[in-house]
């Protein structure tokens, strides 16, 4: 790394600019979009962005005027970051010699500067090189922060003073972590809002924006079958299950993780927005701000989650810490249309499948003929919605229907919908895309707000406080099992079939 540290208090006027800008039509084509990839000599830079940028660019989503700019520490030029990222493109579809031209074009207009983040004079230079390539045109700036946490807000401050957008608007994507409980999340919040408006800050989480989260809000709110059946009347308890086989542990991540990180990363994010998305009431509209409003309501109807309705699992011959890679936890929404509904949340590396599902179990037909005949079990018949969001995106409604022929048997079928089946030939986009293209149209609807990032911690923050307090050990589970017994206990308590 260069050291710049000198260089740190070089006055430069700060910036007065217009930060968000919504351009109509005619300024769309006039405007000139720059986007700098902040931690550009990382991991998720190389593994994700660049390339994700590359397909958007590839499908002529990214507008006519763009530059990408990689900014790091590490010392290197605009042709080491090409080569760098060369590297890592790929075509959606057909052959790579195919694409070449595009990839030529693609890095032609990527470049790099190497600086601190937290000097605003390096980010003043930035600036410099970037109004180079945007002469002439309106700028709007997308900063995506692939940093880790400890500089974040220096990154934001800096950008936001010395190379933010005059013209045109600015907003910053923020990964994860977004602080560790409730209170440091606020800190975060709070110190970014010096330099940023809610409306600029892009919270990202990779998991809100597949298709079939999308799908769960179309399936609701325009088939009338589903939605006057979800609520306590008609459904007896929901599961989301967040489960990676073994495979992807001997790649994963998870010496990343701190002791109870798995608990914050998983169940509070992905997972609580799941459930926000699933419970919500009807948005007065599909705009992202009231969609953000219905999914507030459900985490602030929601107990903060209790010890005893936890279990944490450890899968055998993991390293030497008490560090949980399972996890499940029954939550509940205290308003009238869930009251009394257990929804289980369930996370775990090293099981038996990989998987993100939600799995909806409804209540038994009340006096069932069938079962009064056939004397089967009331739980084997119950009807099951299952929308599953990795792998092989699916949807599918298990009913019961007679056994075709002499006799009377039941048995269970699905009714089916593979997305795989009905989707374009270049397949369904990765959650990165959308999420970046969001981010450039200004579409809040799948980052997180604030109030939704406070009211996810109140109902997390009491449980980790008590389980770092108590040091509580998880159980061990076998890799390639369905977690720890406890699960299934847990399950059962509730009333909930977990398989
Ligand atoms: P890296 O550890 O690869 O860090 C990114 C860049 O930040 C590095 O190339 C380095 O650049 C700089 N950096 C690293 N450590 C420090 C430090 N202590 N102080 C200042 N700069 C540092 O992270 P990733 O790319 O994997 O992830 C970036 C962020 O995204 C993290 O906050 C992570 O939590 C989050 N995230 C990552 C995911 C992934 O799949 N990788 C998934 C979800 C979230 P240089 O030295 O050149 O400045």
């Amino acid at each position: 790394p260069v050291d710049f540290s000198a260089a740190e208090h070089v006055e430069v006027p700060a910036k007065e600019g217009c930060f968000d800008h919504i351009f109509d039509s005619d300024e769309k084509s006039e405007s000139n979009l720059s986007i700098i990839v902040v931690g550009a000599s990382g991991d998720l830079a190389s593994t994700k962005i660049f390339r994700t940028l590359f397909a958007l660019f590839y499908e002529d989503r990214l507008p006519e005027n763009f530059t990408i700019f990689g900014y790091a520490r590490t010392v290197m030029t605009s042709e080491e970051l090409r080569n760098l990222i060369s590297r890592t493109l790929t075509c959606r579809i057909g052959q790579r010699e195919k694409c070449n031209d595009k990839i030529e074009r693609f890095l032609g207009r990527c470049f790099y500067h190497s600086g601190q983040y937290s000097s605003e004079e390096h980010f003043f230079e930035l600036d410099s090189k970037l109004k180079e390539k945007e002469v002439g045109r309106l700028s709007n700036r997308l900063f995506y922060l692939a940093i880790p946490p400890n500089v974040t807000v220096d990154a934001v401050r800096c950008a936001r003073r010395r190379a933010s957008s005059e013209n045109g608007w600015t907003r910053v994507i923020i990964e994860k972590p977004f602080g560790q409980d409730l209170d440091s999340s606020r800190e975060l919040t709070r110190d970014i809002k010096q330099y940023l408006s809610e409306d600029q800050i892009f919270r990202i989480d990779h998991h809100l924006n597949e298709e079939l989260v999308d799908n769960l809000l179309v399936l609701r709110f325009s088939n009338l079958v589903f939605e006057p059946l979800w609520s306590r009347n008609y459904i007896r308890n929901v599961q989301f299950i967040f489960s990676q086989d073994s495979r992807t542990d001997i790649q994963g991540r998870l010496v990343k993780f701190d002791d109870y990180g798995f608990i914050r990363d998983v169940m509070q994010n992905h997972l609580l927005q799941l459930l926000a998305l699933f419970a919500m009431e009807t948005p007065v509209s599909l705009d992202p701000e009231d969609i953000k409003n219905e999914k507030v309501k459900v985490l602030r109807s929601m107990r903060p989650v209790k010890l005893e309705d936890v279990v944490l699992g450890q899968y055998k011959g993991h390293i030497d810490s008490i560090a949980p890679t399972f996890t499940a936890a029954t939550v509940f929404v205290d308003n009238s249309r869930w009251d009394g509904v257990p929804f289980m949340l369930i996370a775990g590396k090293a099981l038996q499948s990989n998987r993100v599902e939600i799995r909806v179990q409804f209540r038994h037909v009340p006096g069932n003929l069938y079962n009064r005949k056939l004397g089967t079990d009331l739980d084997k018949t119950t009807n099951e919605l299952v929308i599953r969001v990795l792998p092989d995106e699916a949807m599918y409604l298990k009913i019961n229907s007679k056994v075709p022929g002499l006799g009377l048997r039941l048995d269970q079928t699905d009714l089916n919908l593979l997305y795989k089946s009905r989707c374009t030939p270049r397949g369904i986009p990765d959650a990165y895309e959308r999420k970046l293209l969001d981010a450039i149209e200004g579409d809040q609807r799948s980052f997180i707000r604030s109030d939704e990032l406070d009211a996810a911690y109140e109902v997390f923050t009491p449980l980790l406080k008590e389980l770092e307090r108590k040091k509580v050990a998880p159980e061990l589970y076998s890799c390639g099992s369905t977690g720890p017994v406890g699960v299934h206990y847990l399950a059962a308590k509730h009333n909930v079939h977990y398989k």
